[in-house]
Parts: structure tokens; sequence; C-alpha cells
């Protein structure tokens, strides 16, 4: 089986689940054009534990994580199969990692799924966060899930690179982008395309002014250092989707392929 590539999603509003948009757009598109795995991982910006845990769950349950939102919403449910297997082999490549079936698919991973692959036929599982772990530790766990690229899993990161709620532009009106955000997504982007890992994992202390702001807590930024250290240094770099949504959640996503 060929390669896998790796795909982190800037996923933005769960409203975009039921949007018909060019970012839903781009993700309907690579969905059709990527080569079709076996499984996919993702790594939610929405699953936070102590210690890191593999969704263990023959039928993993569609979770509503977010309150606020139309009932159309809440209706939704994302019915794909788990991967026993696989959910065993990955805790298996992460030293300490548990099994866990107190989880399901949250929004993080079905906002984005209901796009790529609106029939959910293709068995999913997560990886959870745990917050406490420095962000070299995050690049390494990912590091370990290369090897899952060879079965033929789809590792996908799930979060936003600038993810800022407190300075969402949807009261005032405008969308204009405010310039810390444009700022730090363009400088992960540079370290991305560069392959200057240290770059985008030291982004605290390279980026003072702009990561306060662009990532005030890190549970968005996190899932892109998975990603990141999944990918492999002869792997090409693009951008499937570029943009803001409100002035303060970048909309990127970025392929290693
Ligand atoms: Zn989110």
């Amino acid at each position: 089986m060929s390669l896998m590539p790796v795909l982190f999603i800037g996923h933005g509003s769960p409203m975009n689940a039921l949007a018909h948009n060019a970012f839903t757009e781009s993700l309907a598109r690579l969905g059709q054009e990527l080569p079709r795995p076996r499984a996919i991982l993702c790594v939610s910006a929405h699953w936070e534990t102590q210690g890191t845990q593999v969704l263990y769950a023959q039928e993993p349950i569609t979770i509503h994580d977010f309150y606020g939102f139309p009932e159309q919403l809440f209706k939704m449910e994302y019915p794909a199969h788990g991967d026993l297997q696989m959910a065993h082999e990955t805790q298996e490549l992460i030293p300490n990692a548990q099994l866990s079936d107190k989880w399901g698919l949250d929004h993080g991973t079905w906002s984005v799924l209901v796009h790529m692959y609106p029939h959910a036929d293709i068995p999913v599982y997560q990886l959870s966060l745990d917050l406490t772990l420095p962000a070299e530790q995050h690049y390494e766990i990912g590091k370990q899930l290369q090897k899952l690229r060879e079965e033929g899993v789809l590792i996908l990161g799930s979060g936003n690179i600038v993810h800022n709620l407190r300075m969402l532009r949807r009261r005032t009106g405008g969308d204009e982008v405010y310039p810390w955000a444009h700022k730090f997504d363009d400088d992960i982007k540079q370290a991305l395309l560069k392959r200057d890992d240290q770059g985008v994992i030291r982004y605290e202390e390279l980026y003072p002014e702009e990561s306060i702001l662009a990532v005030p807590t890190p549970e968005h930024f996190v899932p892109l250092l998975y990603t990141l250290g999944a990918s492999r240094p002869e792997d090409k770099v693009s951008f499937p989707f570029e943009g803001f949504e409100m002035g303060s959640l970048s909309m990127r996503s970025v392929m290693w392929s």
C-alpha cells in the first residue's frame, strides 16, 4: 500500500458541518482525491485527557460537544465504525498510552468528515490530547504515529492554527483579519514550508507577541504538532485551504504527501 498523506484541518465553527462554502468544498475535494484510507485517526482539539488515550469503540457515538447552536446541528450523526485493531496497534506505538471507550467522535472530527467522507464508510478512531505535555512531546507522539501511514491510516489533525474565540468579529459586523492573526498564521506557514519543525514547536518563544493572542489556549494548535511529527522530511507540503473566519480563526489546512 502506498504511503498515506497526513492532513491538518482548521475546522473553525461547528456550523461548518451544515455549511456549503469554499472551505467545505475543499474538504469534499480532499475526500475524493486522496487515496482511500483503511481508517482515519483523528487528533481533535476537543478531546482532552489525563495521559494519552486512544478511542477503542466498535461503534463510536457522535458527540455534540457545543452549546448555543441550532437544533439541526445537535441532530447530526456520523455513524462510522471504529477500528479496534488499528486502535490497539496505535496504543502500542505510544509509550504509556491507554485505550478508552469513554469518548466517541467529537465535532472536531465529524464536522470535517461529514464533508470529506459523507457516507461515513471509513472506520474512524481518535487520539486524545494530554495538555500537561510540552509541545515537543506532542510532536514526538506524532513521530511514533508515522508507521500508521504505511498501513493506510489517514492521520488527521483537527484544530486551528489561530483560534481566539474572545476576539471573534461576529458582533461588530466586519470580518477583517487581525494583523497579529495574519502574522502568526504566516510565520507558521513559512516554518512549515522551510521544514523548520522547531519554528513550529517553539511557537511561544519565537512569536511571543502574536502567539499570546493567536494561541490563547493550546488545544487547537497542538493537533498541528502531531501531524507535523507524523510527516517525513521528504514529504511535499501544501495548503489545500487558506483563509480566516471572523477575523481570529485561521482556516488553513496543511497536507504532507
Ligand atoms: Zn474547535
